[in-house]
């Protein structure tokens, strides 16, 4: 028997797809070549946004229609949206929410599972690249922000032990995987039990496993992030100098109606002490324009941030209603132009501060990890601060790839780095 995982979404779904190829090849399936080939097709859904919601409506019946004999499952997101169940039923098989996925094997009754319910995180996965690993250290989330579908669709927050987290990290490093990224949907709300350790202890403890080796983890929530979280980071040599914090707006009003919990003076706060403990961090964002009722002047107040902040990278989305959430009883006013138009004007700033942050590099020679070579056989890979950076290549025919090697940058653009090897 064969199967085929298509992936839709975030790093969190990312890691679930691992989770289920690992599974399903422990019952002794294989994977195919392509969704044509498989006798399950299991699709991965996001429904954070309406664009990636539509994906699945085209994906789904063009799959059963050209590979009628095929399984399919439908996982992620979308899963137990009742509208999405409704809509798909002629072409989905299993309905499968990512925590019962130690209970597929028995829906697909193939033989009994063992394993519990919500212990699916223990599953050991297949990963898909040999140099990164994503560990979800948790699932769920109790936030509530007001357009976000996560918590209905994850459910509330439940947190891997620590001792199990560190022992899958040491196996990945005994292995050779040379990028661990720790993630949940609020890694700062992170609590192990019985015995009680807190994000902060378990990065550090992640740090001080021996090997050669960086850390990575998404994502803090604004709320949660402490001054010792900041402290922590800039002590573990190992963790990556990269911030990611997702603002969502720059407003107090809207960040109040979108439940965020925090405001704009807290926000530049946690940024003020980031830069002071390491001026060298990138800081990354999440936005999104065009929540219901963002007057032209609360958008501005998001652009004053972007200038203030000066990010290196944003993901920049326009306002969708999602089913189920606070937000989707407000009135979706801002127009979908407004909302392109005001996207636009972020990346250009974004473009302009993450050019200026960048030219910093110039004549440095800083340490990357590489990653892959691209097509025309020149290689990439990127900085602690998470910065891609392609680099020349030369007649050596050592294999770099999964290797840290040091790299003189001599041109810079707004969202990458290019460099040569230094010896
Ligand atoms: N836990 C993370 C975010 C997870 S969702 C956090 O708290 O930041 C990923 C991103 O999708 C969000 O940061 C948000 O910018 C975007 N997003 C979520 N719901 C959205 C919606 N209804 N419309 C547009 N973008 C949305
Ligand atoms: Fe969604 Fe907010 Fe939870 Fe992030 S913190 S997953 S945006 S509800």
């Amino acid at each position: 028997m064969k199967y085929f995982i298509i992936t839709i979404g975030c790093q969190m779904n990312k890691a679930d797809s691992e989770r289920i190829a690992g599974y399903l090849e422990k019952y002794g399936y294989r994977p195919a070549k392509n969704e044509l080939q498989a006798d399950l097709v299991v699709v991965t859904t996001c429904g954070v946004r309406q664009s990636a919601e539509d994906r699945v409506y085209g994906l789904i019946p063009r799959i059963k229609k050209e590979n009628p004999r095929a399984k399919i499952i439908l996982t992620g997101c979308l899963s137990l949206r009742e509208d999405v169940q409704k809509r798909l039923k002629n072409y989905v098989d299993i309905w499968l929410p990512i925590t019962e996925l130690s209970g597929l094997i028995k829906k697909l009754r193939v033989m009994r599972s063992a394993l519990r319910k919500n212990d699916y995180l223990n599953i050991v996965p297949k990963y898909n690249s040999k140099i990164t690993a994503f560990v979800p250290i948790g699932n769920g989330c109790n936030n509530f922000c007001t357009y976000c579908v996560v918590p209905y669709a994850r459910g509330r927050e439940v947190y891997r032990p620590a001792g199990e987290i560190i022992k899958e990290v040491k196996n990945l490093v005994k292995n050779g995987y040379k990028e661990i990224i720790l993630i949940a949907q609020n890694v700062n709300s992170y609590v192990s039990k019985p015995k009680i350790v807190y994000f902060p202890e378990l990065l550090k403890a992640v740090n001080d496993i021996p090997g050669d080796f960086w850390v990575r983890f998404a994502t803090s929530h604004p709320k949660d992030m402490s001054g010792e979280l900041i402290k922590t980071i800039s002590k573990c040599d190992k963790v990556c100098r990269h911030i990611h914090l997702p603002a969502q707006a720059g407003d107090n009003e809207i960040l109040r109606r979108m439940n965020r919990k925090y405001s704009i003076e807290h926000y530049l706060e946690l940024i003020k002490k980031i830069k002071k403990s390491m001026p060298d961090a990138s800081i990354t964002t999440d936005i999104i324009v065009g929540f219901p009722g963002e007057t032209k002047k609360q958008f501005n107040n998001t652009a004053k941030l972007f200038k203030k902040v000066k990010f290196d990278m944003a993901y920049i989305a326009q306002y969708s209603p999602r089913p189920g959430t606070v937000s989707a009883k407000m009135e979706d006013n801002v127009l979908r132009a407004e909302k392109k138009r005001r996207e636009e004007e972020l990346m250009k700033i974004l473009r302009q501060t993450a050019l200026e942050n960048n030219k910093k590099y110039i004549g440095k020679v800083v340490e990357i990890l590489i990653e892959g070579k691209n097509k025309k056989g020149e290689l990439w890979g990127k900085t602690r601060t998470e910065k891609m950076v392609k680099v020349e290549s030369r007649k050596g025919k050592e294999n770099l790839i999964g290797k840290f090697i040091k790299v003189k940058i001599n041109n810079v653009k707004d969202f990458g780095l290019e460099g040569e090897l230094v010896n």
